[in-house]
């Protein structure tokens, strides 16, 4: 089975591995694309961005996957995250990620619909998704995660629910830090079991995320 990751952390931000061995724990993996999305706010988003633009363009010729370069806003004042993505979007970032309010961290109230209302890439770990907001993501065309990472996946079957019920976009995605989170068969099926979806409920994911890159790269 083929697999995409759009959601991974470097030594950029709080991951512990670079983006080159990280991309190539990816590649062993059979995944066929990744998109490193380390953290940023005001202090380091020009730098996480021009190292991660250095970074894909040499390791998706070279390790033969495709590597897209992006960000994930973190804890950003819900009344800037607008700004905040414009702002990533014209320093490079190929991919705008929005730190969603899982339930396992403090996020900003308002922070889930202002992604939305930002029309971000991906609103990342929602924690719980109100209807009105999937309607919303839905006729913005914001993907939304389910997430195999422990804590910020209490929320997936809550997410997917309202995701589905809305015809919202969803992606899988590991939010990796470590090697032992990069993408696998055996988390992907954990959350499909997690949400009591089918197992070929992941091709619809996966063509989402494909969807997603082709959409980043005509932009
Ligand atoms: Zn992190
Ligand atoms: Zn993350």
């Amino acid at each position: 089975m083929e697999l995409i990751d759009l959601h991974t952390h470097t030594f950029f931000s709080d991951g512990i591995l670079s983006p080159a061995e990280l991309v190539y724990r990816c590649k062993v993996n059979d995944l066929k694309a990744v998109a490193l999305t380390d953290h940023v706010d005001y202090s380091n988003i020009e730098q996480v961005i021009n190292g991660a633009l250095k970074a894909c363009s040499e390791l998706t010729e070279r390790y033969d996957i495709e590597v897209v370069a992006g960000v994930e806003l973190t804890y950003i004042p819900p009344s800037d995250i607008g700004r905040m993505t414009e702002k990533a979007r014209k320093l490079g970032a190929e991919i705008v990620i929005v730190h969603g309010e899982t339930t396992a961290e403090n996020v900003p109230a308002g922070t889930n619909i202002s992604a939305i209302r930002a029309c971000c890439d991906i609103l990342a770990h929602p924690g719980f998704l109100e209807p009105l907001h999937a309607k919303e993501a839905a006729e913005r065309d914001v993907f939304i995660e389910l997430t195999t990472r422990p804590g910020h996946r209490d929320g997936n079957l809550q997410v997917s629910t309202e995701a589905i019920k809305n015809n919202c976009r969803l992606i899988l995605n590991t939010d990796s830090h470590s090697p032992q989170d990069v993408l696998d068969i055996q988390k992907v099926c954990a959350v499909l079991d997690q949400c009591g979806l089918e197992k070929d409920y992941y091709s619809k994911m996966l063509k989402n995320s494909e969807l997603l890159i082709e959409r980043i790269k005509s932009r």
